[in-house]
């Protein structure tokens, strides 16, 4: 500016003669006090001030390439005098400069008008420093001048290198990483990419460089990138996020994508470094924890962690909709049984299949869920009423009722199903589950292989069994179970002949509960085998009491629940039993239901043939309520039928149940069964009976159950 300034001033000046300036230029200015514009002198002597003031070193040089004018501070900087510099040359301040390398410079400076070179200076003591060197060329009084601009650089140079060194780093960095690296432009196409990502993705850094993440390599969801990109871009701030690809080879690779925006000179994102880490393994063994913590790794189903979630997802949305959901609870029948007959891997098989056959009763987003052990629970969604669950209940019965192939044996098992409806039931996840669990509990009491509707009913009688349940568990120990004895008598001469003992329970609070609804309860939690146990040692003690020399034969019954014949060893607790007590296996009859025989897996033929031989009678009891045909009975010791009462009821009145026990009493009587008559309240039916070669009948017309005092008491013999 000053140097192009100056020919200019100098024509302002035309008065002045040249060789007086000039010396003036270079002679040093030591006193300045003029500070309004003065005279052409003061003026000159300003300026040089004023150059001398600059932080840059000026040299002026001539076209014999001597120094005509020097300021202070290039005096400074190279620590010589004005004078010592004034009878310098170029080269004399420059190692890099000669002669004729000035005279090159001056010739460039002809023919541009001003050039700028980079080179050293040395200074008085011999240390050289770098300079950037700025000369322009003017003409000053028909003379070529050249004036430069010098300043120190080592700061810059410096700060230089430090940068080339940080770059070099980061180069070496990058291209070392194990991680991919690219840098994308606002275009999202790749300026950059590091070795590792060239090699993973394509083989060579050229397939890539200048490509959108849409057109290379092959990414799951480039346009997710692509938008995050320019997301980047347009915030400034950096994000992070999952992706998909393939590699060269075709593998999937998940790479986790840290973006991070890089500022140009302006404060905008010039361009965004994407770096990738492979985390392909980790991925997957998240895939697996997952799959671990939410899912069943028999059948792959969800579990209970994840049923209850996606519960609690289905009442959000049906709160918010207003949608039906319903939740179901299924049991399988009998899984026990094939477990312990056919071991594990067949109860596993069972398990699997049962899961197939599930998830195709139901729609794709409905849930069907393995909680443990046989038990199941299927979540429906958006449903349009609550008989669809009916429906799909019904269609799985049926799919599980067809027979599974297991271990080359075909096997038929069945489920019992309890159901639940949002929001009629319950709104609550929990309660939706525990509604449903009762009223599965609840099909399952009713006889299996069935559906049921959650109702506030159901759960109460739910509840009743397990308040009664958990009294149940102390009524031995509190001497609140007592055995009653209805008296059996002949029919022929209506002499008593025995006597089948039936349980009561005298309940603190309740008063007197009926076995119907004990017994079931003792079945269910296993301590029917406790009681029973009790009720046998009980009964043969009264045997014992009521048999012997100069008595006639008085046979007790005793019932047996088919749990009893599953658990212990009960052959050898009637054998102790009949040891400890003294009596006699004749003077007791063991009362069974058909049901028990039903049974083919189990031991119950051997048992049965066991009390045979020991010389214990079999009866078995409420005969015609089950499903067994009387030929199907012949395969088992049996000694005596129960004909049920529900027959003998109707016999005076209808034709059928008449017609019935006649058949019953002739086909009984030709496979040699003695025969009883259950429930005989009347003259009428014990006559029929009687007529019909019935021998024994037992009923309210010969005597209801009474305690063991009061049937002590009762005559040899009863006609009712
Ligand atoms: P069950 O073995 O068929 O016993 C006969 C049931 O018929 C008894 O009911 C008896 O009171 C009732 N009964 C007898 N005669 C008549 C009659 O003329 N009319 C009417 N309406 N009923 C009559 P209970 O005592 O209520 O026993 C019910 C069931 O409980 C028994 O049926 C038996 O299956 C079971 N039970 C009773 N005691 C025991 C026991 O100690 N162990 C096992 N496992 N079950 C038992
Ligand atoms: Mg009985
Ligand atoms: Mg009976």
């Amino acid at each position: 500016m000053f140097s192009e300034r100056y020919p200019e001033e100098s024509a302002t000046a035309p008065t002045q003669p040249a060789r007086e300036k000039q010396d003036a230029v270079a002679g040093r200015s030591n006193e300045m006090g003029a500070s309004r514009r003065g005279t052409p002198e003061q003026e000159l002597h300003l300026k040089e001030f004023i150059l001398d003031k600059a932080r840059e070193a000026i040299y002026l040089i001539g076209p014999d390439l001597r120094f005509v004018y020097v300021n202070d501070e290039a005096c400074r900087s190279l620590d010589y005098s004005r004078e010592e510099l004034l009878a310098m040359t170029p080269p004399d301040i420059d190692p890099d400069v000669t002669r004729e390398h000035a005279q090159q410079i001056h010739a460039q400076l002809l023919a541009r008008g001003s050039v700028t070179i980079n080179t050293r200076h040395r200074r008085r003591d011999g240390s050289l420093f770098p300079v950037e060197m700025q000369g322009s060329l003017f003409e000053y009084q028909g003379q070529m001048m050249n004036v430069a601009f010098v300043r120190d650089i080592t700061e810059r140079k410096r700060l230089e290198d430090q940068l080339a060194a940080r770059e070099r780093e980061f180069r070496s960095l990058a291209e070392n990483s194990p991680d991919t690296i690219a840098r994308y432009g606002r275009d999202c196409r790749r300026r950059y990419v590091n070795p590792a990502y060239a090699a993973q993705a394509e083989g060579s850094a050229d397939a890539l460089l200048g490509k959108t993440p849409s057109e290379r390599p092959v990414y799951a969801d480039a346009q997710r990138y692509e938008a995050a990109l320019a997301k980047v871009f347009a915030s400034g701030k950096g994000t992070e996020f999952e992706l998909k690809w393939a590699d060269r080879q075709g593998w999937e690779v998940c790479s986790l994508i840290r973006l991070t925006p890089e500022f140009g000179a302006t404060g905008d994102v010039a361009t965004v470094l994407a770096v990738g880490r492979d985390i392909t393994e980790l991925s997957a063994s998240r895939v697996k924890i997952h799959q671990m913590a939410f899912y069943d790794a028999l059948t792959l189903l969800p579990n209970r962690a994840l049923f209850g979630d996606r519960l609690r997802q289905t009442i959000t949305e049906a709160s918010r909709h207003g949608q039906l959901a319903g939740v179901m609870m299924l049991d399988l029948d009998h899984f026990k049984t094939v477990n312990d007959t056919m071991g594990h891997p067949a109860g596993d098989e069972l398990l699997r299949e049962t899961a197939a056959r599930l998830g195709a009763c139901v729609r794709a987003y409905d849930t069907v869920a393995r909680l443990g052990g046989d038990e199941f629970a299927i979540l429906l969604p958006e449903l349009r009423s609550g008989d669809d669950l009916g429906r799909v209940a019904t269609k799985m019965l049926d799919a599980l009722s067809r027979p599974f192939l297991l271990d080359g044996k075909q096997v038929f098992v069945s489920c019992s199903i309890g159901i639940a409806l949002y929001p009629s039931d319950s709104t609550e996840a929990d309660d939706l589950l525990k509604f449903a669990d009762s009223a599965m509990y609840l099909a399952k009491q009713s006889g299996r292989n069935r559906f049921r509707f959650y109702s506030r009913a159901l759960t109460e009688s739910a509840n009743e069994r397990l308040m009664l349940e958990s009294d149940l568990r102390q009524a031995l120990a509190r001497k609140e179970l007592a055995l009653h004895y209805q008296p059996k008598v002949r029919l022929r001469d209506g002499v008593l002949i025995g006597s089948e003992a039936l349980l009561r329970w005298k309940h603190p609070q309740r008063g007197m509960v009926p076995p119907d609804k004990f017994i079931s309860i003792a079945e269910d939690s296993g301590l029917i085998v406790e009681i029973g146990e009790w009720v046998l040692r009980q009964a043969c003690e009264a045997a014992f009491a009521w048999n012997g020399i100069g008595k006639p034969l008085h046979k007790t019954a005793i019932n047996l629940s088919a749990r009893q014949f599953q658990t212990g060893n009960l052959v050898g607790l009637v054998r102790e039993v009949l040891e400890s007590t003294g009596c006699y296996p004749e003077w007791i009859e063991l009362e069974i239901t058909e049901s028990l025989l039903l049974d083919e897996a189990s031991e119950v033929l051997g048992m049965l043939k066991a009390f045979r031989s020991m010389g214990i009678s079999i009866a078995i009891d409420d005969f015609g309520t089950g499903y067994s045909a009387l030929s199907y009975l012949s395969r088992f010791p049996i000694d005596t039928l129960k004909i049920d009462r529900s027959f003998i009821g109707g016999i005076a009145t209808s034709s059928q149940s008449a017609e019935l026990v006649k058949a019953i009493l002739t086909i009984a009587h030709c496979l040699g069964y003695q025969v009883v008559a259950e429930g005989v309240e009347t003259e009428k039916q014990a006559a029929f009976l009687r007529a019909h070669g019935c021998e024994i009948a037992q009923g309210y017309f010969y005597g209801k159950p009474m305690p063991r005092p009061e049937f002590e008491c009762l005559p040899l013999s009863i006609s009712g």
